[in-house]
């Protein structure tokens, strides 16, 4: 094994080829995006688009495997290149958990709890939804959300214009409110050969829907962290899943968790995994993907990982002059507010 293909440029795909370098692997970027944070660190680069039929087939004769870092990869272009290459995570993974009522679905007959939901096409529905499980909820777009984008926060039946409208008439779902506790998330691995190796959850605080802190170990019993790990589990095992996934979940007061949302790649809140374990999150996809054993996901530290967004960087000469504090840039250009520009990782 020489090669991994990795779809998609963003400091994902930078961290998953730093990683695979370690293992003597080379990584190929392929986004549609010149000078990528990705690319900059890679062997090679393919710049086309996502259904350049011919760009993709050249790049996959040219690797061994083929992964994403985003999971808003077309599926048909993952499908397309398993004609030529293993790809993982799969096409049929990637469909699921880019579709908020296929996700929901999936985890629903799979046995896992989430917020109530309902599908919403049109302003009627809407409002009968909310009717059914408000009055307090978020309505999210289907497709192709991310940091809390596509995103309206409804309290009550005169929020529900307004609601509708930020949508654009995009196919969305209304979720009832949940009134976590916490917020934490299970980074879970499984292998080629089947083996499911998770890291300790952590606890995650966000705010405006963006990730801003997650602390491991979380402050739940440990009854609470079996039933996330078994949760994580079983989601891996129901995909026939191959590689790192990231499972979002809320710790409700009552000790239930209901998964918000799975993410079928290396994950924001395992960044703490490079410096609080001996096998990070990225090393584990690399494993997982090319087909070698799983490492140990053990935890030797205690960590507490903090995003860099917008001009928080403007922080950088502090953190870098801070004992104990590990900096992490990903090479972006300029400093949008809501952008990740970076993160630090301390050990506790
Ligand atoms: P998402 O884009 O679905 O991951 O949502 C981003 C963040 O918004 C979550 O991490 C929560 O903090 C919050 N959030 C999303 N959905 C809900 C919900 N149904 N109830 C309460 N908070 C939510």
């Amino acid at each position: 094994m020489t090669t991994i293909g990795i779809l998609g440029g963003g400091q994902l795909g930078r961290m998953l080829a730093m990683a695979a370098a370690r293992l003597g692997i080379d990584a190929h970027i392929y986004c549609p995006d010149e000078n990528s944070p990705a690319a900059r660190v890679s062997a090679a680069v393919t710049v086309a688009r996502y259904d350049d039929q011919e760009a993709l087939t050249r790049f996959a004769d040219s690797v061994d495997a083929i992964t994403t870092e985003f999971e808003n990869v077309p599926a048909d272009t993952a499908r397309f290149l398993t004609t030529h290459r293993p790809v993982h995570p799969s096409a049929d993974a990637l469909e699921i958990a880019q579709d908020r009522v296929l996700e929901k679905t999936f985890l629903n007959d799979t046995g896992i709890g989430t917020a109530p939901w309902r599908n919403v096409d049109t302003l009627d529905d809407l409002a009968a939804s909310l009717d059914e499980i408000g009055p307090h909820g978020i309505l999210k777009t289907r497709r192709l959300g991310y940091d809390g984008k596509g995103q309206a926060r409804l309290d009550g039946p005169d929020d529900i214009a307004e609601a509708f409208e930020t949508m654009n008439g995009a196919p969305s779902i209304l979720e009832g409110l949940a009134m976590f506790e916490r917020e934490i998330s299970v980074i879970a691995a499984r292998g080629t050969d089947g083996t499911v190796h998770c890291y300790d959850p952590g606890e995650n605080r966000h705010s405006d829907g963006i990730l801003r802190e997650t602390t491991v170990p979380a402050d739940i019993d440990g009854a609470t962290y079996e039933e996330a790990l078994a949760i994580a589990g079983r989601i891996v095992e129901a995909l026939d899943y191959v590689g790192v996934i990231g499972v979002e979940m809320f710790a409700m007061p009552d000790g239930t968790l209901l998964v918000n949302e799975i993410a079928p790649r290396v994950h924001n809140t395992g960044h703490w995994t490079i410096e609080g374990c001996a096998i990070n999150q990225f090393e584990q996809h690399v494993r997982a993907v090319c087909g070698l054993p799983l490492g140990d996901p053990a935890r030797h530290s205690d960590a507490v990982m903090q995003n860099l967004i917008g001009d928080d960087i403007d922080a950088l000469p502090a953190l870098l002059a801070e004992a104990g504090a590990a900096v992490h840039l990903y090479g972006k250009g300029d400093a949008r507010p809501g952008r990740k520009m970076g993160h630090v990782t301390r050990l506790g």
